[in-house]
């Protein structure tokens, strides 16, 4: 199945193929022909599995030129209005619908404004689409979709009697669908109710069982996602490895940026003929490619016996995905290694595969550049050995410079800068925005508010833990923790921190949802 293949209009087909899809997604190709068909729909997958463009194509492809609101997407928090508002963006990029997330913590004048001018769809959380209706700075007289997006978390998070008053504001000639990853009663019964005959469509977990294969995986920040795996790889030893990404252009950018750091790489994707992919495939089984770069779709098929490293530098949408891009290493008997870069964002993703695959993928420091450099000397070494004692290789070319430099520098500060030109090509790494400012923690620490304590029954061994488990830091790395009687105070290493904020944000401990945010330092005492 392709995106060519459904009914959409070509705007929306070439927005699918700037975001660099490939094919669409288990719920995609089964959602998206319900939608168009003006179906009410009840979809349930895990996260991860692409369920924003599963209803964003045919929504997007509904929208007419009209400045009126006709679509309403209900999302639970602020995160996901602007993810769910972000990817809609891109999807409308050639049909240009105007989209506005609108979402609690931001200036409602601000949105009102926006909203005067005439949108087309809105993405809100519930408290502020309703605060709007209230203030009538929101009409939905013309809406004709509302979507009801990760149900479950917004059950979860109290809003259904603000989702009813909303829903019965809604023209009742409407399409209305539900994404949920469970279907607890109450959202069953909301949809009873607001929902005509509605067309439920499980995308079924199945049995996955992850080979045993040596599985660790990287904690990393976006934009440290080229550098981290420069590390990885070049602190390894690697015989051939395959690089997966989660779009055709990931795969062409990675490539590229492998290619110009002088890796010998090279790229398989779906829009390559039969031809250029057998060159592609020539040159990694005769190993005259060390790494291949991939898609899930590109990859399939391609069965190599000596892949010695698999690697996740986009985690896969899906378990049954995980598996299978795992699976190709480790073959005939041989020792694979598969590694899975996550950054924060994905923690829980990476939690849900763990929870499918029934297994703990435990998680391994990124080497500092120190360590990569050791790791390579020897390799270095023999590089320079090889050279020196290799019989063909004329250096004479460079006796006049040699001689220059050996007149005004000691010989060890010129080898060691030619070294460094040579081999050296690590950079440092950069904290990607999550600045968390003054917490008022120690010394390279940072200290979270937490919205829960002893009411929840909460214990510092019960929290250490759930970081522990989270992050994959040893519950003993995670410092001070002071719990009163309706919220805590946490400090974690702070090249965690991202990692515990994006991770234990709106998720569960001891059944209570619980939030957290960067403390405030405390005003100093005299
Ligand atoms: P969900 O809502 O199911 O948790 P999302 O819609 O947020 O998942 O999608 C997860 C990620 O997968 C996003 O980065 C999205 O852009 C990407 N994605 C969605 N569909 C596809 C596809 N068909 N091919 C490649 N990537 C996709
Ligand atoms: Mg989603």
């Amino acid at each position: 199945m392709k995106f060519e293949d459904f009914p959409i209009s070509d705007e929306i087909k070439r927005a699918i193929k700037d975001m660099g899809f490939e094919a669409p997604s288990p719920i995609q190709e089964k959602v998206i022909p319900e939608i168009l068909q003006k179906q009410d729909v009840i979809g349930q997958a895990q996260t991860g599995t692409g369920k924003t463009a599963a209803f964003g194509i045919p929504l997007l492809e509904h929208v007419t030129r009209d400045k009126h609101v006709q679509s309403l997407i209900l999302t639970p928090t602020r995160e996901l209005a602007i993810q769910v508002a972000g990817e809609l963006q891109k999807l409308s990029k050639y049909k240009n619908a105007q989209i506005l997330p609108i979402y609690g913590g931001q200036s409602i004048g601000h949105q009102i404004k926006a909203l005067k001018r005439g949108v087309q769809v809105v993405v809100g959380t519930p408290g502020r689409v309703l605060d709007h209706l209230n203030r009538n700075t929101l009409q939905l007289r013309s809406v004709h979709t509302l979507i009801l997006d990760e149900a479950d978390e917004m059950l979860d998070m109290g809003f259904i009697e603000d989702i009813e008053k909303i829903l019965q504001q809604v023209n009742r000639e409407r399409q209305t669908m539900l994404f949920s990853a469970t279907m607890p009663p109450p959202i069953r019964k909301l949809s009873n109710k607001y929902m005509n005959r509605p067309k439920q469509i499980t995308i079924s977990k199945g049995e996955v069982t992850a080979p045993s294969i040596n599985q660790v995986y990287y904690k990393v920040l976006e934009k440290n996602k080229m550098e981290s795996l420069c590390r990885v790889i070049d602190s390894e030893t690697i015989d051939l490895g395959i690089i997966f990404c989660r779009t055709k252009k990931g795969v062409a950018e990675l490539t590229e940026a492998l290619q110009a750091r002088g890796y010998m790489a090279d790229g398989l994707h779906g829009d390559l003929t039969q031809a250029q992919r057998d060159i592609v495939m020539k040159k990694f089984r005769d190993s005259s490619i060390e790494f291949l770069i991939a898609t899930d779709v590109a990859a399939r098929g391609i069965d190599v016996e000596n892949v010695s490293h698999v690697i996740n530098y986009d985690i896969p949408q899906d378990p049954e995905s995980y598996v299978h891009r795992i699976g190709r290493t480790g073959r005939a008997g041989r020792e694979g290694i598969a590694v899975t870069l996550v950054t924060p964002r994905e923690m829980k993703h990476l939690r849900s595969i763990e929870a499918e695959i029934k297994m703990n993928i435990p998680s391994e420091r990124l080497p500092s550049v120190e360590e990569v450099v050791e790791k390579q000397q020897h390799v270095w070494k023999g590089q320079i050995i090889d050279l020196i004692e290799s019989e063909e290789e004329d250096t004479g070319l460079y006796d006049g410079l040699v001689k220059e430099l050996l007149d005004q520098y000691p010989p060890e500060k010129i080898v060691g800068s030619l070294m460094k030109l040579a081999f050296y090509s690590h950079d440092d790494l950069k904290d990607d925005g999550y600045d968390f400012g003054d917490t008022g923690a120690q010394k390279g620490m940072t200290r979270f508010f937490i919205n829960v304590g002893r009411n929840i029954e909460l214990t510092p061994k019960k929290l250490s833990e759930e970081v522990s488990h989270l992050v994959g830091i040893p519950a003993s790395a995670v410092g001070r923790i002071d719990i009163f009687d309706n919220f805590t105070f946490m400090e974690v290493p702070q090249e965690v921190a991202p990692f515990v904020y994006e991770g234990l944000k709106y998720s569960r401990v001891n059944g209570a949802r619980i939030n957290l945010e960067p403390a405030k330092p405390r005003p100093k005492r005299r």
